[in-house]
């Protein structure tokens, strides 16, 4: 085969890998350096790149230095920057040296390790890692690899709750009977994540069948128990059927952590599936102090956090246990011929094809697995310590500023602040924080996001980048106040 040019393609030469990766490699060293350069939100305009690329791809090879200059003259312009020490949006979604290296090295060896025998070190890898990281969170036995529980590494946190909700479906309709899908039930609050309602769309859970259940600023929007149980035996008077509770621990809005031994009480005694979503939170539970925020997963079903969000592996790395693996396997497996091995016949290993919706996977247990050994647990402890610090810094400086305050009580490393109503005009107030955070973001100096709390507009400071440190902390809210300070006298 000839690549146009009169020189046969080899898409893998090693030379050209080194000279091409070390290049790049300097390429991404050269953009961390200067990656406080760039507006951290990116200033385009929608279909702007379709303005600076041809209509179709190149018929003959170009050089690694023009694709280079286009990435920073049209791509870099474009990019977001979430690896930025200003970045405060939505939760960190954290890269490392360590997480860099075991995607490389994953996208070099290049397997797809849908079942043990397709490579046996990924899956054992993966059970070791994810026992390791359930040791550090110390969560029950029955989530380790040992008996019938273990963990499985998931893209996404909604590819996790997903999947066990269809283990749970399937679970409750082996005993109740196929035919009783309509009378299925899922429970959880109105702060966890929309990952639950597209996860019920798919599973083909009726919409008027999904509880949502009300939280208030009275419980800093955690569920009440109380509500769970009323609404659990409304239904099942109404002939319906429980069968799936979602709680969470840190939600997306607030860091609310639901009360999980109290829910799991009931989730356990009504045979419900109880699943525990600490997606962003469940990091820090590996320090002793935080570890009591997720008292009570004894009593759950399914665990899971995001490890790509504050736990400096890169995207994406989403980490579920479960403690009854042959739930998931009954719902998720298939045994086509051109799969069947000696190993899987004989039941001797895990596939992990049958926890997860795709049949392909990679290597993703080798960044986590780089970031542990690279880093060590100590370490990591110290680097969510050092966030929730300077979550508390920033805090302290929004509330001696008597134009904001704070909205809910800060737990972790997420600070939720507006800026306050003046004479109670809520509505007024809520434009002029969407004002700030506009005329904040635009100014590229920062980037944070917001959401809506018992209906007030209210800014999310979210510290876990990274790079971030306390000068950029306070910078970030020199900004903020600066920005205000105009809006306020305009
Ligand atoms: N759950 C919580 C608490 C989240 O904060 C998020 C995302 O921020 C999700 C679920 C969804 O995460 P993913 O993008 O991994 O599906």
């Amino acid at each position: 085969m000839e690549n146009g040019s009169g020189k046969v393609l080899k898409p893998m030469d090693s030379e050209q890998l080194r000279e091409y990766g070390h290049r790049m490699v300097d390429f991404i060293a050269d953009y961390y350096k200067t990656i406080e350069d760039f507006p951290v939100l990116s200033q385009v305009q929608p279909g702007y790149l379709h303005k600076l690329l041809p209509d179709s791809a190149p018929d003959h090879p170009e050089t690694l230095d023009q694709v280079l200059d286009d990435v920073r003259a049209k791509i870099l312009p474009g990019v977001t920057h979430w690896q930025s020490p200003s970045f405060f949006a939505y939760y960190p979604s954290n890269s490392s040296v360590a997480g860099f290296l075991g995607e490389m090295l994953s996208a070099g060896l290049g397997i797809v390790g849908f079942s043990w025998v397709t490579s046996p070190a990924a899956t054992e890898l993966e059970m070791i890692v994810l026992d390791w990281l359930a040791k550090l969170l110390n969560l029950p036995e029955q989530f380790m690899s040992k008996g019938n529980g273990g963990g499985v590494i998931q893209g996404s946190a909604s590819e996790a709750v997903l999947v066990v909700l269809i283990a749970a479906r399937d679970k409750v309709l082996r005993s109740v009977g196929k035919n009783a899908l309509e009378k299925l039930v899922v429970y959880s609050s109105d702060q966890t994540h929309s990952a639950l309602q597209k996860a019920c769309q798919i599973a083909g859970i009726h919409p008027e069948n999904c509880r949502v259940l009300k939280t208030d600023s009275a419980t800093n929007y955690a569920l009440r128990p109380e509500l769970l149980q009323e609404a659990v035996s409304r239904d099942l008077e109404a002939g319906l059927i429980p069968f799936f509770l979602c709680a969470n621990v840190g939600t997306t809005s607030s860091t609310a952590v639901d009360p999980l031994a109290a829910l799991g009480k009931i989730a356990n005694r009504n045979e419900m599936w109880f699943h525990v979503d600490a997606a962003y939170a469940g990091s820090a539970c590996i320090c002793p102090e935080y570890r009591q925020y997720i008292d009570g997963v004894e009593t759950a079903d399914s665990f899971n956090m995001n490890a790509h969000k504050w736990f400096l592996t890169n995207f994406d790395c989403s980490l579920l246990w479960v403690k009854d693996q042959d739930s998931l396997k009954l719902a998720l497996s298939t045994n086509p011929e051109f799969l069947k091995n000696k190993a899987s016949q004989a039941n001797l290993v895990v596939d992990y094809k049958d926890w997860q919706i795709p049949l392909g996977r990679r290597f993703r247990s080798l960044k986590l697995w780089m970031v542990l050994r690279l880093y060590g647990s100590e370490t990591l402890k110290s680097y969510i310590r050092n966030h929730i610090k300077l979550a508390k810094e920033f805090e302290q400086l929004v509330s001696q500023d008597p134009n904001f305050e704070i909205v809910t009580p800060r737990i972790f490393a997420l600070v939720c602040f507006r800026l306050v109503p003046v004479k109670n005009e809520e509505k007024k107030c809520n434009n002029r924080n969407r004002a700030l955070l506009d005329a904040v973001n635009a100014s590229g100096k920062l980037f944070i996001s917001h959401t809506a709390l018992s209906g007030k507009i209210v800014m999310r400071c979210a510290i876990g980048a990274p790079l971030t440190e306390e000068k950029h902390v306070k910078e970030a809210w020199k900004v903020i106040q600066e920005e205000a300070s105009y809006l306020l006298h305009k």
